[in-house]
């Protein structure tokens, strides 16, 4: 035995986070096992065999000694294309919240404010403060749409308290998660004339919708942020985009650390784009599979919101949803509990799943209600 004494242990030293870090509450879904789902609206197929096929044929041809391509020239000019946009318009990044984060870090910081309505998804005002940004909240109206009014009067706020170019960021989340419904095109462009920074219209559910903010054309004050997590079965791989004025993309590029895109996310990224007959085939069954649970849900014990996305938002009216949610997991089923996020208390959220899964969520949700 060697009788040297052991090595002291490394001392702590009293560094904390900042304060303002400190006191952020991490974004939290629980994952449990369980085998139905439908807690974080991913897409319930894989994506298609040939796809799988193709990629790990070209898999040998990364040379993955190699940095990949700093600027994804390759992959954005797919997704340009599918835009009918120049390259020059495309941000590509590991998620749609990274470029929700690559965008606060452009144009957020200290002394400046964003502008949100909530309730909306969380990680816009999350991102904003971890960037040490201002959040000006809005309300959402009875129906979780924006008023013009409240947007006008948020936008004044901003610039009153912080001066004429702020709001910097307008989020408007369309269609919002977790209520569902896609705004009208004529508030978003309401928003794009008033609004002095960057209107950034979050579409992360846009194929699901019946209209987007992309039909707008190229509009120099407009980012859409859309992602592969969702229509395009890719939530494992982490990819999402935005299309904006090329000056925002520079922008984004300037606070985006160097080959922040792998190889195979850019190789796996560019080739799903060949497969946009399968994703629209399965967005078609999905929004089927949405107005029949919907349906379903009219006979039900609950109050339930209009949809534009692949979720539905619930509330059951006549037993606690906590209770209800803890039913639906005693039954293997998993759906987001909302019920104590403010102005949404009592609600649930659930994925739209494949048929098989609805008809499985239906009858827990039967029974529990019982
Ligand atoms: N925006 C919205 C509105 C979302 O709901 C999500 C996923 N929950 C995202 C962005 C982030 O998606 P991802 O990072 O997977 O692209």
């Amino acid at each position: 035995m060697n009788g040297a004494a052991p090595e002291p242990a490394p001392r702590r030293r009293g560094v904390a986070p900042r304060d303002d870090v400190a006191l952020m509450e991490g974004y939290y879904s629980p994952q449990i096992d369980v085998d139905v789902r439908l807690n974080t609206n991913e897409a319930p197929e894989s994506p298609p065999a040939a796809f799988l096929e193709e990629l790990s044929g070209g898999i040998a041809g990364i040379a993955f000694n190699r940095y990949p391509d700093r600027e994804a020239v390759a992959l954005r000019s797919a997704v340009a294309e599918l835009h009918g946009v120049g390259v020059e318009s495309v941000y590509c990044a590991n998620g749609s919240n990274e470029v929700l984060q690559s965008l606060l870090l452009a144009y957020g910081g200290p002394g400046r404010a964003v502008a949100l309505f909530e309730p909306t998804y969380a990680l816009h005002s999350h991102i904003a403060r971890v960037t040490g940004t201002d959040v000006l909240a809005g309300r959402r109206d009875t129906d979780y749409l924006i008023e013009e009014g409240e947007l006008e009067r948020v936008i004044a706020e901003g610039e009153r308290t912080h001066g004429g170019a702020n709001p910097v960021l307008t989020f408007i989340c369309s269609p919002n998660n977790p209520t569902g419904r896609v705004e009208p095109t004529a508030l978003i462009e309401r928003a794009l004339r008033r609004a002095p920074g960057l209107v950034v219209v979050d579409e992360a559910y846009g194929q699901f919708a019946p209209s987007s903010a992309l039909e707008l054309g190229a509009v120099d004050n407009l980012v859409v942020v859309r992602t592969f997590s969702k229509t395009w079965s890719l939530a494992a791989l982490r990819l999402g985009y935005a299309i904006a004025a090329p000056e925002v993309v520079e922008a984004l590029f300037a606070v985006t650390l160097p080959y922040h895109l792998d190889a195979l996310k850019q190789l796996a990224g560019r080739l799903a784009l060949s497969y946009g007959d399968d994703m629209a085939g399965r967005v078609e069954r999905l929004v089927a599979e949405r107005r029949r649970l919907v349906a379903a849900l009219g006979g039900l014990a609950v109050e339930v919101c209009p949809s534009d996305a692949n979720f539905v938002l619930f509330r059951p009216t006549a037993k606690d949803a906590k209770q209800v949610w803890g039913e639906l997991v005693d039954r293997s089923i998993l759906v987001r509990d909302i019920s104590t996020v403010p102005h949404l208390e009592g609600f649930l959220r659930v994925t739209i799943g494949a048929a098989a899964e609805n008809d499985a969520f239906l009858a827990a949700l039967r029974a529990s209600l019982a």
